[in-house]
């Protein structure tokens, strides 16, 4: 590429309009952000993780598969970090609960660089949340998001008994089981485990809202650029069960 050509591509973060921002939306991947060529190559350092949504949603589940059967590849910080020092590509962004026993990159058999972890107790999409996932999808180029909840979870544990026996919760805990409720609510008259009827609610409903999440990620997924799913973590098998 010219000199010429280089500077009039190259439009840095702060100069993208929000109509030029949308408008690149349509084009592809890693460049519909704005970025110049020379940025775009920096922020793939792992070329494998530029793939389709249903390749990146096929990789996940082997890896959950080898972590499941303890066929988990060896962890090496060394091979990666000169290359993801000037950018990432991650394949997948997981919305996932803090619980202590989830631990999306172990789960899934991945190494850094590859998931785009977001975190919250009970799983659910806050207001700050979506945009991040919004980052991951448009500027990364991240072809999948999987809301991921799970077994024994306390937060939705918390929300069944604030929703059904109104305990109540000190501090802003009330926040989680506010979050949580509609799923408690859509699941009263379902017959089973009460837990996990509302643990898996609680995910669809969350993979709904991304779904429908306007202007950007319903765009992408209208496009088929973008997959949102749902599962969740077994935590005896260590598998993950898909509910979508
Ligand atoms: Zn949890």
């Amino acid at each position: 590429m010219c000199q010429q050509c280089d500077n009039e591509s190259a439009v840095s973060d702060h100069q993208i309009s929000k109509r030029n921002f949308l408008k690149t939306i349509s084009v592809s991947g890693l460049a519909m952000a704005g970025l110049s060529t020379r940025e775009v190559l920096a922020a793939v350092p792992k070329p494998d993780n530029v793939m389709t949504p249903e390749a990146a949603f096929a990789r996940l589940m082997a890896g959950n598969e080898r972590y499941a059967t303890g066929a988990s590849h060896p962890f090496d910080f060394q091979r990666d970090r000169a290359a993801l020092v000037d950018g990432q590509n991650p394949y997948a962004s997981i919305v996932s609960c803090a619980d202590s026993r989830i631990t999306p990159e172990l789960c899934f058999d991945e190494q850094r660089g590859d998931l785009f972890v977001t975190r919250v107790a009970g799983n659910y999409v806050t207001a700050d949340i979506l945009p991040s996932l919004e980052f991951s999808a448009v500027v990364l180029g991240v072809p999948l998001i999987m809301v991921l909840g799970h077994q024994g979870c306390g937060a939705v544990v918390a929300s069944i008994a604030a929703t059904e026996k109104h305990q109540d919760f000190p501090g802003h805990i009330q926040t989680i089981t506010t979050a949580i409720a509609p799923a408690v609510k859509a699941t009263a008259k379902e017959s089973g485990d009460r837990l996990a009827n509302v643990t898996r609610k609680n995910v669809l409903l969350n993979v709904e809202r991304l779904k429908h999440a306007a202007p950007l990620l319903s765009k992408l997924v209208a496009e088929k650029k973008l997959k949102i799913v749902g599962g969740v973590y077994n935590l005896s098998t260590g598998r993950v069960e898909l509910l979508t």
